[in-house]
């Protein structure tokens, strides 16, 4: 076994030797914004750079045009390191989640950790995930990944997403889903024959008005959050509307909540149906879970940060502040040992999915952001590796985490 020391010292190298070409590729990422499921020119970019570095790709993968799978060999066989990529942007706020920081710490990382591979054994993998956001027919495409066997064989997974304020390695997140409701009512004059119609809009409000006042019933240890908008509600005021359209999303930190929290919307819609004599149907999303959270690879990355001198979060103060997003990532917890840490990017707090967030991605904190990441994922597949009692640990704990 070689010493760790040593091979953190040339790893570091290697990120600082290849930071340049990603600072470029993270700024041309960011400013030309690509959605969900269309990320045709990130993804390619990043291909590009993985082909150049030696990485075996495929591309497409797993039948998405904009995913791929890209392997590293070492000298011979071991651990499976496998580092997760993402570049969707958002409508209205291009790299408003900073995605572009994403997807090339993730290539990046894998690139610098591959150059130590003729001395190791093991592979790292980089897999580009698309439409993270939920944007296009790839929507949650990790979801699709984990459920189908794309991390067979994989030993440990993890990304690193950009965030506010400073850093965290826990990540804190809600299993969510989310349901589409249309109401099909019947036109007719507002004013001269209101009575003729049936009020597909009413039936909206009444349904948003019900799950406000549902809210004070759900089990606030669950952590449910319900947030909607009512995305179709008439075409013009002097006529009764006789489409509308609800968007929910309901989230919770307990899994098995879900399916009553979705009961309660889906019946408040149905009562609401009732109420105006409309006719009412769904769509339902596939969801996503929460994260498996694992303590041994939040301290691993901990521990990094502490040697890189990269400041972080308390991580007792982090463990009590209650969870807020989610992500398709926690699915792949799911099957493999992961972890989904947050790198700050910003001096300050701020609010993310926003158009001063997608800035940020391309400021100095921004590459600073993106040079930690780097940094801290190669360091860690190159331990995980090059020490198997780090690595059975995180396995253990996994596998006990799992069952319960
Ligand atoms: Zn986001
Ligand atoms: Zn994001």
């Amino acid at each position: 076994m070689v010493d760790t020391e040593t091979l953190k010292k040339q790893v570091i190298e290697e990120s600082e030797k290849i930071f340049p070409e990603f600072k470029k590729l993270k700024d041309k990422i960011g400013e030309n914004p690509e959605l969900g499921s269309e990320e045709e020119e990130s993804s390619k970019l990043l291909v590009e750079a993985l082909r150049k570095h030696g990485f075996t790709v495929e591309y497409p993968f797993f039948n998405m045009h904009t995913a791929f799978k890209a392997v590293y060999k070492g000298k011979e066989p071991g651990p499976v390191i496998a580092i997760l990529a993402e570049y969707d942007a958002l409508p209205g706020v291009g790299h408003g989640c900073g995605h572009n920081i994403i997807g090339t710490s993730g290539v990046g990382a894998g690139i610098a950790a591959s150059k130590l591979m003729k001395t190791l054994p093991g592979e790292i993998w980089v897999i580009g995930t698309p439409a993270e956001e939920g944007h296009g027919p790839y929507g949650g495409s990790k979801v699709r990944m984990a459920r189908e066997g794309v991390f067979e064989g994989v030993d440990v997974s993890y990304m690193i997403h950009p965030a506010t304020g400073l850093s965290q390695a826990q990540g804190n997140f809600l299993a969510v889903t989310g349901t589409e409701i249309t109401f099909k009512g019947k036109t007719a004059h507002a004013a001269a024959d209101a009575h003729s119609g049936a009020n597909a809009l009413n039936a909206a409000m009444i349904t948003y008005m019900s799950i406000h006042a549902n809210r004070q019933q759900l089990r606030r240890d669950a952590n449910p959050v319900i947030h909607g908008i009512i995305k179709e509600g008439g075409l013009a005021s002097n006529i009764i509307p006789d489409r509308a359209v609800l968007q929910m999303g309901i989230r919770s930190s307990d899994d098995s909540y879900l399916p009553t929290m979705l009961e309660m919307v889906m019946n408040s819609a149905k009562g609401a149906a009732l109420a105006t004599g409309c006719e009412v149907s769904f769509k339902t999303g596939m969801g996503l879970k929460s994260n498996i959270p694992l303590r041994s690879l939040e301290k691993l990355f901990l521990e990094i940060w502490d040697e890189l001198g990269h400041p972080y979060k308390d991580p007792v103060e982090v463990a009590i502040q209650p969870p807020g997003g989610s992500t398709d990532f926690c699915d792949v917890s799911h099957v493999v040992p992961g972890i989904h840490p947050m790198i700050g990017i910003t001096q300050e707090e701020m609010p993310m999915h926003s158009v001063q967030f997608a800035d940020c991605t391309m400021t100095e904190k921004g590459d600073e952001g993106l040079q930690v990441a780097i940094k801290t994922m190669a360091i860690a597949a190159v331990k995980l590796i090059n020490e198997p009692d780090l690595l059975a640990k995180v396995k253990a704990e996994f596998e006990e985490k799992r069952l319960k």
